[in-house]
């Protein structure tokens, strides 16, 4: 019996929405909030008659703290999920704190402008002191830990699939199969084709940024960076077949690196076709992915915001993407004193997904955590005043929640190691 408030109305929101009205016995109550609310009307409507989750709609800028604390105190909500974009965490995060209100978000703390000088003097620091460069990282976040532990209520970050699911599998990993973990091998392999020459399966800007970044893992205590798109490998997924894959910076190493014990090495590949790499090189190598402003015609734009324009719209590949998704952790490490390994994986058909929800399975696959995310905080079964990534709870709960709700896992005793 809760009432969630959701802020953002894009691909991944759809999902967690439409996952949420068919838990309407947890979610009796959901405002559904963005910057456009008329794709907040748009989705009402379409869910209204199916569900038993009574449904309101709110325009709200998630910049403006004001504006999210007014929203929180007029809907009164047990529960917040983000699944706007990571330059709003802090603020919808400050919104939360002010009336004592659990938050959720599916990606960690983004600055927008990364001419900033505040935010830049900070990251340029914690460049040097981690070692890596990516624009992403905990550190803003975590600064949180004390005042919600002080407020008495959760903050839960990062409830997608990576990050997200792939922690839920690691503590599950260290739970249930593991003394020891010594290696950590993210896979994420996208089989799936939209048809178009170049498109992204989420937010193109947060996605390009993100790629686009130099790569880098966890080794014997250290973060190691190398040069973008610089490790390669071959890996045959179930249900896909053989992929070429990229080392790449990814935020769930930082939590997993902090919070899992005897951990030597962690590392995250995600698979690309050499088109897709083709067309980021050159976008890359012409400004069009720079974040910050130029001046054009008299006005200032951003080339990644222009380019985001001008790209397909990842809530809309949902019925042109055919094919499958492998996503899971390989572990190795030691039980009872002999060397084991494991991969914990799920296998998610873009077209099944649409059959659901009308979404691609990257928007799926990221919704549907968020969705199981917020209910277990909404039901008190992942409650603990401050603030926390998913390694850090009980995972039975959440593992058995993603085989109900559309994201069976499975576990493969003997699986091939990426070298
Ligand atoms: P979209 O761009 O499709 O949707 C973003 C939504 O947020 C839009 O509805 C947008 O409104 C809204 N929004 C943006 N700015 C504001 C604002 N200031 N105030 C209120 N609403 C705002 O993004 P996705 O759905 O693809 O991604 C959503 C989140 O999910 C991102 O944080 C992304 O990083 C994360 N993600 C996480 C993954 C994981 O596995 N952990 C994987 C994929 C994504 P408008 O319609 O007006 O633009």
């Amino acid at each position: 019996m809760s009432r969630v408030l959701v802020i953002g109305c894009g691909g991944v929101a759809s999902v967690a929405i439409h996952k949420i009205c068919q838990v309407s016995d947890v979610f009796t109550d959901l405002c559904i909030a963005s910057r456009t609310v008329s794709k907040c009307d748009v989705l009402a409507e379409e869910l209204k008659g199916n569900t038993k989750t009574n449904i309101t709609t709110a325009k709200v800028d998630a910049d403006n703290t004001d504006e999210v604390i007014a929203l929180i105190n007029k809907f009164k909500p047990d529960v917040v999920l983000n699944v706007a974009l990571p330059y709003q965490d802090l603020t919808i995060m400050d919104a939360c704190l002010a009336c004592k209100v659990p938050y959720v978000d599916t990606a960690n703390y983004e600055c927008e402008d990364t001419d900033n000088p505040e935010w830049r003097k900070v990251y340029e620091e914690r460049c040097k002191r981690l070692g890596f460069t990516a624009y992403f990282d905990y550190s803003w976040q975590w600064a949180y830990r004390e005042k919600y532990k002080e407020a008495g209520i959760t903050g839960l970050l990062g409830t997608g699939f990576d990050p997200g699911v792939t922690s839920v599998f690691t503590a599950y990993a260290q739970k249930h199969y593991f003394d020891e973990i010594h290696t950590i091998d993210i896979l994420d392999c996208n089989g799936g084709d939209h048809g178009y020459p170049f498109a992204t399966n989420f937010n193109p800007e947060i996605n390009l940024r993100e790629v686009s970044a130099p790569g880098s893992y966890w080794e014997d205590g250290h973060w190691v960076e190398i040069p973008p798109m610089s490790i390669k490998r071959e890996y045959d997924f179930e249900g896909v077949g053989m992929k070429d894959m990229y080392l790449l910076h990814h935020e769930e190493i930082e939590a997993l690196a902090a919070n899992i014990p005897h951990v030597k090495r962690i590392r995250f590949f995600m698979t690309f076709g050499q088109s897709y790499l083709t067309h980021m090189k050159c976008l890359e190598n012409v400004g069009m992915l720079r974040t910050d402003p130029v001046e054009f015609n008299g006005q200032q734009i951003v080339p990644i915001q222009f380019l985001k324009a001008l790209l397909p719209d990842p809530a809309s590949l949902g019925p042109r993407t055919v094919g499958k998704t492998n996503i899971g952790c390989i572990f190795t490490g030691i039980k009872d004193g002999k060397e084991r390994k494991i991969y914990i994986y799920n296998v998610c058909d873009h077209q099944e997904c649409y059959r659901e929800v009308g979404s691609q399975a990257i928007s799926y696959t990221t919704g549907v955590p968020a969705m199981i995310g917020t209910m277990l905080v909404a039901k008190g079964i992942w409650n603990k005043p401050g603030v926390f990534t998913t390694d850090e709870f009980d995972p039975d709960p959440y593992m058995d929640a993603l085989n109900k709700y559309g994201l069976p896992w499975k576990v493969d005793e003997n699986p091939v190691l990426v070298d």
